[in-house]
């Protein structure tokens, strides 16, 4: 039996425009369903539920309007996208009280396309982890099993789309935290190329690196909120002044003849484990029989990835963090003597531990005893790590490999020792480092865990519209999972 909020975005819209549906009840539907999921699975920091009532009763009112890509489509937005008059608090109590007085960018551009904002998703404090354990507030658990994590950092946006309690969330990826979620949870998650989706009003990590993309669960409904959030935007300078492609035209494309798709050996190799490989050479081999050409490229500085993004990230990290000063914004300690002492007091009981340690070994590389060797070696190795993947891509259109190398693990199980949980990135962070998209597929459960083992492909600068192309059809030739185990 379908529910009506396990329909994809695409078909409520067309619901929705046909007056099949009214607005009210698609939102109802998702709150019904916040609150029967919400206790297990704790995606969310916020739901906005009378405000969302509010806008879908005058939307209701006014009656469709076609014209609006997004129109009374429910969604959620990670916790640390600025949403006017609402709490945005990163994930970190520094931030409990911090109510925005403008729209991040990629918020304004879905709300003018129509949609409802719901709920603002749990995330790692200050987009810091790779399980969603991280946050002050809740740890979000997997709709699969709700003992294993969701993922992280953005693992509130992947739980909350995989246990449809709204029809897709926006995350954000600085090493993966789109990515490899997407990949734990079963749903679909795009990181666009650095540059194609505004960052202002996005709550820095590491202002090189991160991006802001959606989270869905199908190729199509991804696409769909791409399409509404890409752009240029005149206030953000690394926003590039280019229109965005039409990635709806891109999901016609009816088989890969003439695509090649390669395979880096490095992502192949030792330390992936034997159901995830299994899942992703099941789906490989469907790209081939859909007519693509795989081809072996190398990616030598892969083994330099971790050390390099940890570096830059955590350096970017410090420098951006530093304004969280106990005067500016949020949490003030009120034991506070002297101003040193609002610094010391306010940041070292507002931030977390795990955020505390990338701050000081931020701090560490670049300062000025010590830039050259960490920071600025980190940035020329992060040169070669780019060149390595467009020397790469110059011989094939895509590159495939897992998004995470095993899938769900369980709650706790990674927490006491960050160099672990650091090295699940393995597969994710270069791409952020090469400033490239990518994306991760649903492509099965893994034979041991049942568990969502998701597919990454990996495109050419700006080519989103190839990798939705891809997934699109490799999707439409791979079993859905269904309904989350867990739920
Ligand atoms: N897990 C990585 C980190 O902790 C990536 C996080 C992210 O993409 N925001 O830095």
């Amino acid at each position: 039996m379908s529910f009506l909020y396990d329909k994809s975005l695409s078909e409520i819209r067309s619901l929705l425009l046909a007056k099949e549906l009214t607005v009210t009840e698609v939102v109802e539907a998702c709150l019904k369903r916040i609150e029967e999921t919400e206790p297990s699975v704790q995606a969310l920091i916020s739901v906005q539920a009378e405000e969302a009532l509010e806008q879908a009763r005058a939307m209701d009112e006014a009656g469709p309007n076609e014209s609006k890509p997004l129109w009374g489509i429910p969604l959620t937005v990670k916790d640390l996208l600025c949403t006017k008059g609402t709490k945005t608090t990163c994930g970190s109590k520094i931030l409990e009280n911090f109510e925005p007085f403008y729209d991040a960018f990629a918020v304004a551009k879905l709300k003018e396309a129509g949609a409802v904002i719901i709920g603002k998703a749990n995330m790692d404090e200050f987009a810091m982890g790779s399980s969603t354990e991280n946050s002050a507030y809740k740890a979000t658990k997997n709709p699969w099993d709700l003992n294993k994590v969701p993922g992280g950092s953005s693992g509130g946006s992947a739980a909350c789309v995989t246990a449809s309690q709204a029809f897709g969330s926006l995350g954000t990826d600085t090493g993966g935290s789109i990515r490899q979620p997407a990949s734990l949870c079963g749903c679909v998650g795009l990181k666009p190329t650095y540059g194609l989706v505004s960052r202002r009003g996005m709550v820095a990590y590491g202002s090189s690196l991160d991006q802001i993309g959606p989270m869905t669960r199908s190729v199509e409904d991804n696409a769909r909120l791409l399409q509404v959030i890409a752009g240029h935007d005149e206030k953000d300078s690394t926003s590039v002044d280019a229109p965005a492609a039409d990635y709806l035209a891109a999901l016609n494309r009816t088989d890969l003849k003439g695509l090649n798709v390669g395979l880096p050996k490095e992502f192949w190799a030792e330390g992936l484990d034997g159901e995830v490989e299994s899942a992703c050479r099941a789906a490989v081999a469907k790209l081939e029989e859909l007519g693509a050409e795989l081809v072996e490229v190398e990616l030598p500085h892969s083994s330099y990835a971790i050390a390099t993004y940890y570096i830059i990230a955590m350096a970017e990290a410090s420098s951006n963090l530093a304004r969280f000063d106990g005067v500016r914004y949020g949490y003030r300690s009120d034991e506070a003597e002297n101003l040193l002492d609002i610094y010391v007091k306010s940041r070292s009981k507002g931030f977390g531990d795990e955020v505390q340690r990338r701050i000081m070994l931020g701090t560490y590389v670049l300062s000025s005893g010590y830039y050259d060797a960490y920071y600025k070696k980190a940035a020329q190795v992060r040169r070669l790590i780019r060149e390595d993947y467009l020397k790469a891509l110059e011989q094939c259109d895509v590159l495939v490999g897992p998004a995470s190398p095993v899938t769900a693990w369980n709650v706790g199980e990674l927490t006491s020792d960050p160099l672990k949980m650091y090295l699940m990135d393995i597969y994710t962070i270069s791409l952020n480092l090469a400033g490239l998209p990518g994306l991760s597929l649903p492509v099965g459960l893994g034979a041991d865990s049942n568990m969502p083992v998701g597919l990454q492909l990996l495109g050419k600068e700006f080519d989103e519209a190839t990798l939705y192309s891809v997934a699109s059809l490799l999707e439409e030739k791979t079993e859905q999972l269904g309904t989350p185990a867990g739920l």
